[in-house]
């Protein structure tokens, strides 16, 4: 670690490097740098970690989910409204009698 000492934060020439970023092997200073799981990685690695396709296939499957629930809510109100219009003559009459 003695040679972060003599390294400089690729944004700020004038500060010493606090750490190294794993993911593009530059340094950074603490305040270019963001913890990410227990790793300090700089900021612009973080904003490519945050648009990794896990991301999007996590929203896809919650979008897929949502459709799958409105389907299924839609076919309840359908099944529901033909079963009350199935039993509403009878019904109907049961109770004006
Ligand atoms: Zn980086
Ligand atoms: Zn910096």
């Amino acid at each position: 670690m003695t040679e972060l000492v003599h390294q400089r934060c690729l944004h700020h020439p004038s500060r010493e490097a606090a750490a190294r970023c794993p993911e593009c092997r530059r340094f950074f200073c603490r305040e270019c740098t963001v913890e990410h799981r227990g790793r300090m990685i700089c900021a612009s690695c973080m904003g490519r970690i945050a648009e990794t396709p896990v991301v999007g296939n996590w929203r896809a499957s919650l979008w897929a989910a949502c459709a799958a629930a409105g389907f299924f809510l839609a076919w309840l109100i359908f099944y529901y409204a033909g079963l009350m219009l199935a039993r509403a003559p009878s019904d109907f009459f049961e109770v004006t009698r």
